[in-house]
């Protein structure tokens, strides 16, 4: 998935640091490593659009025309759960925006540090013609996109790998705490040896290499941040990043630059955290409490903006 892959399991009986109370730390046991497998799968199989023979892979090499097909179960329930948070964020997230990421290319070019030429008009216009997830339509099992869609699941990808290593370690009984961050997505499980909370620190969207806070988390929960200081490039004093707006085709400009969700599901906190950074402050805070999702808003002006649940997680600094 391009990204670093942080994982500290506690396991009864394993081999790492051994706690009083007998769990231990099992850094490089058999769980994390089925963890890697599990995840290089996910995006093998299912979800990359780079890697060819992903199903996400086949649908989009048949744009040439109308594409009619029939996902796995695994992959129609995933873009259930998309569709419905595109509906309700009106549009704000939008998978079948494919054409346009290609065309800023943004993965890529932050990678290298590249010279990006700003695509033109005409260039975003003409990309923007062939997205919109309400032009998408489901038939029974089958999938049914207008010739030129393409999909990229880069905005929930993280996410739903977090809903699969959640459900590895539910499997596995020797697992009694875990904390697996996939990027800027996170999963906590079960509890710490020493029964205190999770902590999981919010990078600073200005200040790098430093943290704007710490969230302290008990239990199962799925934290997903979106920044515009993960992948972007400066041209003339504009910062064009990995976020668009399906509304304009261009990097979204909200006046937010960071977007931190936490709540009970993976591909939620994940999708919710893309659709808030381009709705902005307000009808970013109404879309996360529409889903029961708690939510830390960062403006360019560096002003917080929290649902109420946030602020008895959140701290600021430490
Ligand atoms: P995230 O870092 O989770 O916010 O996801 C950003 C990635 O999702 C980008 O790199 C694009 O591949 C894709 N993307 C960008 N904007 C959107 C959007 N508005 N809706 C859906 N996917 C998007
Ligand atoms: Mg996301």
């Amino acid at each position: 998935m391009g990204t670093i892959v942080t994982q500290t399991l506690y396991v009864r009986g394993g081999s790492g640091t051994v706690y009083e109370n007998g769990e231990s730390e099992a850094a490089t046991d058999a769980e994390s490593i089925f963890i890697m497998q599990l995840l290089e799968e996910l995006e093998g199989r299912e979800l990359s659009w780079r890697a060819e023979g992903s199903e996400v892979a086949e649908i989009n090499a048949g744009a040439g025309g109308e594409v009619h097909v029939v996902p796995s179960s695994s992959l129609r329930e995933i873009l259930g759960q998309i569709w419905q948070i595109s509906a309700d964020s009106d549009g704000a997230l939008d998978v079948t925006l494919g054409r346009l990421s290609r065309l800023w290319n943004m993965d890529e070019l932050a990678a290298e540090g590249g010279q990006m030429s700003v695509p033109s008009i005409e260039q975003v216009r003409s990309a923007l013609e062939d997205t919109g997830y309400e032009r998408a339509r489901f038939s029974g099992d089958a999938l049914i996109l207008p010739a030129g869609m393409q999909l990229d699941l880069g905005a929930v990808g993280k996410g739903i790998a977090c809903d699969r290593v959640s459900a590895y370690l539910h499997s596995q009984p020797q697992i009694t705490g875990a904390v697996v961050a996939v990027g800027g997505s996170v999963v906590t499980y079960g509890q710490k040896p020493d029964g205190s909370p999770w902590k999981v620190a919010i990078i600073h969207p200005r200040e790098e290499g430093s943290y704007l806070g710490v969230l302290s988390l008990t239990g199962e929960q799925y934290v997903s941040t979106s920044g515009d200081y993960e992948r972007y490039v400066t041209v003339d004093g504009v910062r064009y990043h990995h976020i668009l707006d399906p509304a304009t085709g261009y990097p979204a400009r909200s006046g937010l630059c960071s977007v931190t969700i936490v709540c009970d599901g993976g591909l939620t906190a994940d999708a919710l955290s893309t659709a808030c950074f381009v709705l902005g402050p307000e009808r970013g805070i109404a879309l996360a409490e529409n889903y029961g999702a708690e939510a830390l808003l960062v403006s360019e002006d560096g002003a917080l903006h929290m649902t109420e649940g946030m602020k008895k997680i959140f701290s600021v600094g430490e």
